[in-house]
């Protein structure tokens, strides 16, 4: 049976998000953004820290340490919906903001962010966030 893509877009995975993850690269912020949303609620760490810019305030720590992170984020998580709010582009940069619906052990720890992605090697990646919590 088709899975059903994590990232909510009402696709299935293999026709959303997957390509992505298998390598392709996302030709927009935007996908980029979804493609992260639903690698996260996969627990697929590695195309977190590849689609992550080498300037994000993060990329400079450990790289296991970051894995590991990412990973315990993951499975301490469900991921219920993501609502895209606006996208702007700014060259040289992409600006996608979201709500991401999260829960944590029956908790809602859903949070908006406003993301920057930025151009590196002919690509997007995940430069930084600003997340608003409410
Ligand atoms: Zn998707």
């Amino acid at each position: 049976m088709a899975q059903m893509c994590p990232c909510h877009s009402g696709k299935i995975y293999q026709e959303c998000c997957a390509p992505y993850h298998q390598g392709e690269i996302p030709p927009t912020a935007l996908l980029l953004m979804r493609s992260r949303y639903s690698a996260y609620a996969l627990g697929n760490s590695d195309y977190i820290l590849a689609t992550t810019h080498p300037e994000h305030p993060d990329a400079s720590h450990p790289h296991e340490m970051r894995k590991e992170q990412i990973q315990a984020f993951s499975t301490h998580t469900q991921f219920t919906g993501l609502d895209i709010l606006s996208t702007e582009e700014e060259p040289p940069y992409a600006y996608v903001t979201f709500r991401v619906h999260l829960k944590q052990e029956g908790r809602d720890v859903s949070f908006t962010e406003r993301s920057q992605f930025g151009r590196h090697h002919e690509r997007w990646l995940y430069r930084q966030g600003e997340i608003h919590r409410e």
